[in-house]
Order: C-alpha cells, then sequence, then structure tokens
C-alpha cells in the first residue's frame, strides 16, 4: 500500500517543480530533501552568484560613472554587506517556497533518503512508498585527478561562502562558473586569470560568441590562458601554485576548481534496485522514466544540460505525464542558456558548427552587430545577435552577447522552439529604443530587408 501518488528524492529545481505541479494536479506527495528546500540552485547556484554579479555590475557602474558625465567615486566593496544582501535575497526566496510547499500540502521531510525498493525511500529508518517515485539528487562540484578542494583551492561551493575579496585568482576552467566568477571577482578589483584546456572560452556556445567575450574580457583585463591543460597545483601560506602542461606557473591567493559538475547518484540505493546507470548518470527515455517501472529521474542526474529551468521543466513534465497529460518534450538543443558574465552571453538552439554538420551548405547566418542599436549604444555595449537559419527555412539557432542580452533569450527561445522563420518575425514590432530591437533587426536583415543595417 502506498503511503503516497509520489515520493520525490531531492528537493532541488526539479524535484520541488515536481512536487508543486503533482500537488496542483490533485497528487499526495511526499518530497524528501537533507538539506535546505530548494537545492543547489537556491542555496548554492543562480540565485546567490546572480546576486553577487548584480553588486559587481554596481561596482563597474560606479567605476565606469565619469563616461556618462557622472562623478562618482567607487570607494571600495564591502563582502560582508556584500553577502547580508545575496543571502537576503536567498532568505526571502527560501521563505516564499517553503510557504508555496506548505501551501500545497506537500509533505516535506527532511533527511538523507535511500532507495530500498523499487518505489520505495528510506529516511532514517523510516519507509515511504509512492505509487510513483521521483529521483532527483542533483549534482556536485568535480575536481580532477590529484587536485585535492581545501584550503586555497575550492570549488564554487566554497568561493560562495568567503567573506574577503581575493587579490589574485586562478580560475580552472572557463565554461559558465568559470567566467561567471571571474566577471565577479575582476568587478571587485582581484586579478584574474583564466585557465581553459579548450581553444575558447564559454567553449559550448557558438564560437564566434566566445571570441567576443574573449575580446570583452580582455578589455576588462580578466587574463586567460587558453588551449593549455592544467598539470598540478600545491598550495603554502603564500599562495597556491599552479603548473600547465607547457611548464608555465601561476601563483594566487586562491584557485577556484570549475572544471564541470558531476551526477550526485552514487550511494543511495539506485544500482541496487536496477536503475539503468552510466559513468554516474541516471538514464532516462525521452519522458524522463527510468528502465524500472515507475521511477522517474529529473534534473541535473540525468545527461544533458545542467540548468534550474531544465530540472524544473522536468519536474512538471514528470507530473503532468503520470497525470496522463501527456507533455511535450523540449530537447535540450532547444533550452535556452545564459551566462551571466559581463557581458552576458545568451544561446538557444544549433550553433553554427552544429547546424553545418546537419545540414551542410543549406543554412544561412546573419550577425547583427549591437553597435547599431540604440539603447546598447546608451549603455555603451558592445556584441551582436548572431542568427542560424536553414536556408528558406526556420531559424535553428539564436547568439547573442553584450551587456545584459540574456534578458532577450525569452524571445529567441519562442522564435527556435515555434520554428519561426526570419519573414514571421520580421513582421512584428520591437520597442525602441531597446537591446530587444537587436532580434528584431536580425531577422529583419536575414529577411532581406535590413533597417539600420547595410544588407
Ligand atoms: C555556482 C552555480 C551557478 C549556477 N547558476 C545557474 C544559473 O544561473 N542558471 C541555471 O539555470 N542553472 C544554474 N546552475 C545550475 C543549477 O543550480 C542546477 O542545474 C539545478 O540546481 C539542478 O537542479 P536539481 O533539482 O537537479 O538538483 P539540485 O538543485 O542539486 O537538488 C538536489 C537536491 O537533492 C538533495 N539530495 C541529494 N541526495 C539526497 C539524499 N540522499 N537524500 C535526500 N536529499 C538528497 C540535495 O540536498 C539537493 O537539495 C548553477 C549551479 C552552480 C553550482
Amino acid at each position: 500500500m502506498a503511503d503516497a501518488d509520489l515520493v520525490i528524492l531531492g528537493g532541488g529545481s526539479g524535484g520541488y517543480a515536481c512536487a508543486l505541479r503533482a500537488a496542483e494536479l490533485g497528487m499526495s506527495v511526499i518530497l524528501i530533501d537533507k538539506d535546505k528546500l530548494g537545492g543547489t540552485c537556491l542555496h548554492r547556484g543562480c540565485i546567490p552568484t546572480k546576486a553577487l554579479l548584480h553588486a559587481a555590475e554596481v561596482a563597474d557602474t560606479a567605476r565606469e560613472s565619469e563616461q556618462f558625465g557622472v562623478n562618482a567615486t567607487l570607494h571600495g566593496i564591502d563582502i560582508v554587506k556584500v553577502n547580508e544582501y545575496r543571502d537576503g535575497v536567498v532568505g526571502r526566496l527560501y521563505k516564499g517556497l517553503q510557504g508555496l510547499v506548505k501551501s500545497r500540502n506537500v509533505t516535506f521531510v527532511e533527511g538523507a533518503g535511500r532507495l530500498v525498493g523499487p518505489r520505495t525511500v528510506e529516511v532514517d529508518g523510516q519507509q515511504y512508498t509512492g505509487t510513483n517515485v521521483v529521483l532527483a539528487t542533483g549534482s556536485y562540484a568535480r575536481s580532477l585527478p590529484g587536485l585535492d578542494i581545501g584550503g586555497r583551492i575550492m570549488t564554487s561551493d566554497q568561493a560562495l561562502t568567503l567573506d574577503f575579496i581575493p587579490q589574485r585568482v586562478i580560475v580552472l576552467g572557463g565554461g559558465v562558473i568559470g567566467v561567471e566568477f571571474a566577471s565577479v571577482w575582476k568587478s571587485f578589483g582581484a586579478d584574474v586569470t583564466i585557465v581553459e584546456g579548450l581553444p575558447h572560452l564559454v567553449p559550448n556556445e557558438d564560437e564566434a560568441v566566445s571570441k567576443q567575450l574573449e575580446r570583452a574580457f580582455r578589455k576588462r583585463g580578466i587574463n586567460y590562458s587558453l588551449g593549455i591543460r592544467f598539470a598540478s597545483a600545491t598550495q603554502d601560506d603564500a599562495g597556491v601554485h599552479v603548473t600547465l602542461e607547457d611548464g608555465k606557473t601561476l601563483d594566487a591567493d586562491l584557485l577556484l576548481v570549475a572544471v564541470g559538475r558531476g551526477p550526485n547518484a552514487s550511494g543511495m540505493g539506485f544500482e541496487e534496485q536496477g536503475v539503468a546507470m552510466e559513468r554516474g548518470w541516471v538514464l532516462v527515455d525521452e519522458r524522463l522514466r527510468t528502465n524500472v517501472d515507475g521511477v522517474f529521474a529529473v534534473g541535473d542526474i540525468t545527461p544533458g544540460l545542467q540548468l534550474a529551468h531544465r530540472g524544473f521543466q522536468h519536474g512538471i513534465f514528470v507530473a503532468e505525464e503520470i497525470a496522463g497529460l501527456r507533455p511535450m518534450v523540449v530537447p535540450d538543443i532547444n533550452i535556452p542558456k545564459v551566462t551571466y558574465c559581463e557581458p552576458e552571453v545568451a544561446s538557444v538552439g544549433l550553433t553554427e558548427a552544429q547546424a553545418r554538420a546537419e545540414h551542410g551548405d543549406a543554412i544561412a547566418t546573419y550577425e547583427y552587430n549591437l553597435g547599431g542599436n540604440g539603447k546598447s549604444q546608451i549603455l555603451g555595449t558592445a556584441g551582436f545577435v548572431k542568427l542560424v537559419q536553414i536556408k528558406d527555412g526556420p531559424v535553428v539557432g539564436i547568439h547573442m552577447v553584450g551587456s545584459r542580452m540574456g534578458e532577450q533569450i525569452g524571445e529567441a527561445q519562442l522564435i527556435v522552439n515555434w520554428e519561426a522563420h526570419p519573414e514571421d518575425v520580421a513582421v512584428l514590432i520591437h520597442a525602441h529604443p531597446t537591446q530587444n530591437e537587436a532580434l528584431g533587426e536580425a531577422h529583419l536583415a536575414l529577411a532581406g530587408k535590413p533597417l539600420h543595417a547595410h544588407a
């Protein structure tokens, strides 16, 4: 006899979204988490880092104010107060989320859970059986073999607890988390060097975007080493000392290890219950079912993009699937992605290289330079909107870079997911003067009728 319609292990973005939607659909739900409701995103990920990035933007605005004729002076960063502001934001959202879960009558169980039967989770000796079970235990910050986390060598988890600003910092990894921390620390006055083994920063993005970000970082004085891999690191009282594979050495106060996140799915009974896994990831089909009947998995423990909104969508999807609503599958490639460094990077759909690999020469691209966009000029930012289109067909990729361009991802993801042709977007109106106009202009140009751009 089941204790609930749904038992969910893990109360992060994936787990709690599933709980809220299932409750909305009339299911009884038990949600289990060993830590705080809200998971990585709320407590150690998206929200605290974006609060730091906003404080960084305020610092840059003060520092650069003269350029706008405003004579403000940046007296310094009070990191304790910055952290208080950040914790205030997290605290308010946490309270709101707790209220939401309570108001939907979701039973929240605090404690470490283990799958002890195909649909039974045990927490502190108490068993909870669901008609269906959802695994949502998230991910952890990885390191490299031989690179131990501790002292001056840290991951984002420890970096978020710092109550000082390092003078010199090395960031190992030029992906999303690495460039966001690099951006914050630079704005707060640190000397920052990023070490990325691949040839570009944000290497999963369209190459043109990576190159533009590299130009912008160079201009900001953020150092980076590309295409040479990390070899080793040591630490002592004086600092941390990093050696690269070409023999070059770098010294700093801190080393941030931002080399990716691994699935947090081992040691919790999944294997014992026969859940199919590969290199630690829980395998699911496109409807997020594991191979065990009635057991689903959502969010970062499944292979693919590690993003909070993917977790939300997975959670909602599973609740609706169980309720028999046959929700629509959104492929990972059409999930919007934003990197919130300065300048921001935002993209959805195929990069030019991916589109060429799939469609050969049957694609068209267009890059609209933000130099022609009034609002971007007002803000003083450089960058572009790049479109990738199947010739005479839909737009299959949108790639943007520039201050605040992350805010434009909403329309971009509708265009790609609704398989809009440039002509469909070109007839619609984009308010002036906004950065959103840059999206409109890019589509006007690709539809053969550029306005503020050369043909
Ligand atoms: C520094 C950083 C910045 C990020 N910024 C962004 C961003 O800006 N935008 C974005 O979309 N994504 C961002 N992410 C990624 C995002 O946080 C994750 O994709 C998202 O949190 C994944 O949700 P999840 O539910 O799969 O896992 P999690 O949020 O990790 O939740 C898993 C939960 O399971 C619980 N748990 C684990 N094991 C057990 C157990 N045995 N028993 C009980 N409970 C257990 C954990 O305590 C945790 O609460 C960021 C991540 C980091 C680290």
